[in-house]
């Protein structure tokens, strides 16, 4: 996909850069006619767009599918370790209010809004540096798929200019679109953002209470009911049939507790609401019992493993432990600090692996290949802890 992609706007783009140019202003020509009728003046849409040129290399990210299907053990170990756990803590002491105060006005768990937080943009420490409109006027016209969905969100980015919400400036996020705090789509914000600081604006970039607000008040509009878990970790009974698994496949507490589900610990289950269970590393890996509550978690971004990712973060932000269950696996995964320690360490083995930052790159997978080579494991170019702790030996 990439590839062709890239084939196609090549004699575009690079042949004839000045055709390449007239190009990209015809189409936000035809994006400016759309935008008259949804509130954007033509004014607004000169000033947002003036020497704006498209920037290609979202192509590339957009279409880049990892050959390295990341374990869950993994992602979790990266999204939930200790640093962000007590950044988590710092963050949510001085945070406190308004997590209180989004927590009483939206009856969502000031826990659970900080877990997404943290997962979503490390409390605010990652947030995205690419300009969101030069970002999505790029996909409006030259995404391989999803035209207008991308023109959908670059109407919205502008609204937020038009609406006088969140300075053009602070207009920045992730290739998709993606920004502040909680990395809303502009879209999102559109619809659920709220300002919660009471100075008249919505800004997620800029108030950490109009972003928190905001989070809180999408899990309500997900469906988050006060007073109920995301659910919680639990043990099957042998010759748990593997059929009954799924977020979806709900039945009563009560209904699970008679075919032998306990919590974790033994303890009998509690509660009276529909839930489902889920084991994403199968039935020999740690299970968890999912309410509603964890729905709404999944509706913000789809995907089991990062609900599960906010779930056990939010939990141990107030001081339960963490996973209990050992995933299936012998090669167990790397925090963040540890995965420096690997690039650092083989950097000093004389590889390139660029800054030590933690962000497993393809030049880091490509150095683990080596060394698995070399001590004659698979290579698979994951960064686990049998590859480290035979570096840690020299
Ligand atoms: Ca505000």
């Amino acid at each position: 996909m990439i590839r062709r992609s890239l084939l196609l706007l090549l004699p575009l783009l690079v042949a004839t850069p000045a055709a390449a140019q007239a190009d990209f202003r015809s189409c936000l020509a035809g994006l400016k006619a759309k935008a008259a009728p949804r509130g954007i003046s033509g004014s607004t849409f000169d000033a947002a767009l003036a020497g704006v040129e498209p920037d290609l290399t979202i192509l590339d990210l957009m279409n880049n599918q990892p050959e390295f299907k990341t374990p869950i053990w993994d992602y979790l170990g990266f999204l939930v370790d200790e640093e962000r756990v007590g950044d988590g803590r710092d963050a949510m002491r001085r945070w406190g209010q308004a997590l209180a105060a989004a927590e009483a006005r939206f009856g969502v768990d000031r826990y659970v809004i900080a877990g997404v937080w943290g997962v979503e943009s490390n409390f605010g420490k990652d947030i995205g540096g690419r300009p969101l409109v030069q970002s999505l006027a790029t996909l409006s016209c030259y995404a391989p798929r999803r035209q207008d969905y991308f023109t959908g969100e670059l109407m919205a980015t502008l609204k937020i200019i038009a609406d006088g919400d969140i300075a053009p400036a602070g207009l920045r996020g992730s290739w998709a679109g993606a920004f502040g705090h909680t990395q809303f789509m502009p879209s999102t914000f559109q619809r659920l953002a709220v300002d919660f600081d009471g100075d008249g604006r919505r800004d997620i970039v800029s108030s950490v209470p109009d972003a928190l607000g905001s989070t809180a008040n999408f899990l309500k509009r997900a469906g988050w009911q006060s007073g109920m878990p995301w659910g919680y970790e639990v043990r099957l009974p042998g010759g748990f049939k593997a059929g009954l698994l799924g977020r979806k496949n709900k039945r009563a507490v009560s209904s699970w507790a008679a075919m032998g589900v306990t919590r974790v610990d033994g303890r009998p289950l509690s509660g009276d609401y529909p839930a489902g269970i889920i084991a994403p590393a199968g039935l020999n890996g740690p299970a968890f019992l999912v309410t509603r509550n964890f729905d709404a978690l999944y509706s913000y971004n789809a995907a089991e493993s990062y609900g599960l990712a906010i779930a056990i973060l939010s939990d141990i932000l107030r001081g339960r432990p963490g996973i209990q269950t050992a995933w299936p696996t012998d090669d167990p995964p790397l925090s963040r600090a540890e995965r420096r320690e690997l690039q650092r360490l083989l950097t000093a083995q004389g590889y390139d692996v660029g800054e030590p930052d933690g962000r497993v790159g393809s030049k880091t997978r490509e150095a683990i290949k080596d060394i698995e080579r070399r001590i004659g494991m698979p290579q698979t170019g994951r960064p686990g802890g049998k590859v480290l702790s035979v570096l840690r030996r020299g």
